[in-house]
């Protein structure tokens, strides 16, 4: 789908806007369930791939951080509140991976077209769609 839209980290430092495709063409959005996304990103993460030139930086460049994960494969986020922010692969540097919880404001046509690495979740990832629903936190809370 066509965007225009924009994102950035937890602690604000980090803003960014994309206009272009986001999926589509460039890719499926997923869910992705690998050790190495849960341990990045403390569970499963949704991730839409975005054109690398509709993307900029509008704020905190200088925040951003990068961990190459496997060799080839960076992951970027804020140094300040360690937010990810998206992915990319130096084999394939038109393309970034843009982590969902990022964006402002997701457009609402948006979905998670397929769950990856199923088989790296742990039962807790794996059984977590069974579990009660709640609008806010679990009974018991405040
Ligand atoms: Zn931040």
């Amino acid at each position: 789908m066509e965007v225009d839209l924009d994102g950035g980290c937890l602690c604000g430092g980090v803003r960014y806007h994309y206009a272009g495709e986001l999926g589509g063409a460039l890719g499926a959005v997923t869910q992705c369930h690998c050790g190495q996304c849960r341990k990045a990103q403390g569970g499963p993460v949704s991730v839409a791939p975005a054109a690398a030139a509709g993307f900029s930086v509008t704020r905190g460049e200088g925040l951003i951080r990068s961990y190459e994960s496997s060799p080839g494969k960076q992951r970027a986020f804020c140094g300040v509140c360690a937010s990810p922010l998206w992915s990319r692969r130096t084999a394939d540097p038109a393309v970034m991976r843009l982590r969902l919880g990022s964006l402002d404001a997701a457009p609402p046509a948006l979905r998670i077209e397929a769950h990856i690495f199923i088989e790296d979740a742990p039962d807790w990832d794996a059984t977590a769609q069974d579990a009660p629903r709640y609008p806010g936190l679990e009974p018991g809370l405040s």
